[in-house]
């Protein structure tokens, strides 16, 4: 075609309210009841067609495990091995396709999330994730909408910088994609992740071979649905749930992997790393690898907060998805002067909240997402009720009968380096420590050193220098830094996110910065005139 297409300016896509009496609500109720109501079968998908194993795994509600939700049947060698083919394949085709068929492609699948998808994928995250409408609404809809609408504006403004060119030599880059295909492996946590993770490279125009995580299988099979109908040609992303250390094993052994975008845990990552670094040298080009991981995310108050804004952030920070978001508020220090009523507001606030099914609308929180990770934080929980200077403030109950539930936990601990104080537990649990209000710079100190990681972290304070304070010496702490304000809920393009430390390469997911981790820019001199002698001027005669 001729014509240089602009890309529609991106926006963030409104958050439905799902109050009662709005059109929405009724409408993702009835999908969630549709959605239980029978089993599905959940194919991989390998060069566009759905590929049924027979190896199964049970999908199940982590609200009512009982509950099979789907049977997702799993990946071996062979069909890993034919999903890196199909990615080769697919490849030769989607290079070289033009910027503009491209992001046709990935603006129609916005909005077909905006609109007929919306109450599935939404609907699908609750049941298979347990997230509330709220939650579900603010991640699987309109945080994967803003990821495929932004990453395409962003794509454009990359391919828009160009290098100098001078009389008589035009010179350009041509952000070609990477050479080979790139593997995303992505967490349960959130759908929007599960989606952009293998969409960032493809809008690049990447091929991927996509393994998802086991418990996020059902709302990630109709991302693959959505983008089958958006017009993404076969073999441009391929699913391949399964064994996450088997099939690993066999796409890191590929020649032709060329990077992978990775969001999960750091031990997984840094696995991944060492496995790819044995691997160097029979890959055909240094891979990229782009991880963003765990983090031990901080609250800290100076004595100047305002309580009730503190208190907020607290509860809304720590325990909102059951505390399973990566950027979720764990660790808090709060001057003694604040704390008592501080304290009481957070119990107050906490007497309220409502734990159970999110088909159940008054929840404020679900169950956590399977056995290991109930397993895990009641272990710390147990271990806390156990150790001494630790006070159970709140909660400290679990109850996996039926779900895996586990009530919102508040824990006061007097000593600051205490486990749950530095270590990620990824659950409802909050840990408080109270500091003597004069040493407000030493606890600057306590919270940059406490743990490996620096995803996120907030300061409450009113008092400017201490907020000036607070930012200079937590330069490093956080990749994700708030001023009064909980330290959950980046959205594109406001907030791009992500850390460093042991919380990931920090290529900053929905932005520029990351995708162009997936071009391999090729710098072109057109020269117009060249030279036709190879002698220069100063070589003549004086
Ligand atoms: P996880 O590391 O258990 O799993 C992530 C993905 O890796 C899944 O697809 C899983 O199947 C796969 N995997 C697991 N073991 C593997 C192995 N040995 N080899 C290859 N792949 C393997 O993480 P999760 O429980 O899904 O998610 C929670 C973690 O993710 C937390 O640590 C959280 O902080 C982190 N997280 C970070 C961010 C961020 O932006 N920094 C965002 C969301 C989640």
């Amino acid at each position: 075609m001729n014509g240089i297409p602009k890309i529609p300016t991106p926006f963030n896509e409104p958050v439905l309210s799902y109050a009662p009496g709005t059109p929405e609500r009724g409408e993702l109720k009835r999908t969630v009841k549709e959605l239980s109501g029978h089993q599905l079968e959940i194919p991989l998908v390998i060069g566009g067609k759905d590929v049924h194993t027979g190896r199964t795994v049970d999908v199940v509600m982590p609200h009512c495990h009982r509950h099979v939700l789907a049977k997702a049947h799993q990946a071996g060698p062979a069909e890993v091995q034919a999903a890196i083919a199909a990615a080769r394949d697919a490849w030769r085709e989607w290079s070289a396709w033009g910027f503009e068929r491209r992001a046709a492609v990935f603006l129609k699948a916005a909005d077909l999330l905006a609109t007929r998808y919306r109450p599935i994928v939404n609907g699908a995250t609750m049941l298979g994730q347990s997230k509330t409408a709220h939650q579900a609404e603010i991640d699987a809809a309109c945080e994967l909408i803003d990821f495929f609408r932004f990453n395409v504006h962003y794509a454009e403004r990359i391919y828009a910088e160009q290098p100098l060119s001078v009389p008589g030599v035009w010179n350009y880059l041509d952000y070609r994609p990477l050479e080979g295909f790139v593997y995303a492996i992505t967490p349960f946590n959130f759908t929007s992740i599960g989606g952009n993770l293998p969409t960032a490279p493809a809008i690049m125009g990447n091929t991927v071979v996509w393994k998802p995580a086991a418990t996020a299988v059902l709302s990630n099979s109709f991302i693959m649905r959505l983008l089958a109908e958006a017009g993404l040609p076969p073999g441009v992303i391929n699913f391949v749930p399964g064994p996450s250390v088997q099939v690993s094993e066999r796409v890191l052994a590929d020649r032709g992997f060329a990077g992978i975008h990775f969001t999960g845990s750091t031990e997984v990552f840094q696995a991944l790393w060492q496995q790819a670094a044995a691997n160097l040298t029979s890959y055909a080009a240094y891979p990229r690898l782009v991880g963003e991981t765990g983090g031990k995310d901080f609250i800290l108050a100076h004595p100047s907060a305002d309580p009730d804004v503190l208190a907020t952030g607290m509860v809304r920070g720590a325990f909102e998805y059951q505390g399973q978001k990566c950027s979720a508020a764990s660790r808090a220090y709060v001057p003694d002067d604040l704390w008592p009523g501080v304290r009481d507001r957070i119990l107050g606030m906490l007497a309220e909240v409502k734990v159970g099914d999110p088909a159940d609308f008054r929840n404020f929180m679900g169950a956590v997402i399977d056995r290991k990770a109930f397993d895990k934080i009641k272990g710390y929980i147990d271990a806390a009720k156990r150790a001494p200077g630790v006070k159970v403030l709140f909660g400290g109950g679990a109850d996996d009968s039926d779900g895996y539930f586990i009530e919102p936990t508040v824990l006061e601990a007097q000593d600051a380096e205490y486990r749950t104080m530095s270590e990620e537990i990824f659950g409802p649990v909050l840990s408080v420590h109270v500091y003597p209000a004069a040493r407000w710079a030493e606890t600057l100190r306590l919270v940059d050193e406490t743990s490996p990681y620096a995803l996120t972290g907030a300061i409450f304070a009113q008092d400017r220098r201490a907020v000036e304070q607070a930012k200079d010496a937590l330069r490093y702490a956080a990749g994700n830094f708030y001023v009064n304000d909980k330290p959950t809920g980046a959205v594109v393009g406001q907030q791009p996110f992500g850390g460093a430390r042991a919380s990931g390469t920090n290529d900053k997911a929905g932005s520029l910065l990351n995708l162009i981790r997936w071009a391999s820019p090729r710098a072109v001199k057109e020269n117009f005139v060249p030279p036709r002698s190879f002698s220069y001027p100063f070589m003549a005669e004086a």
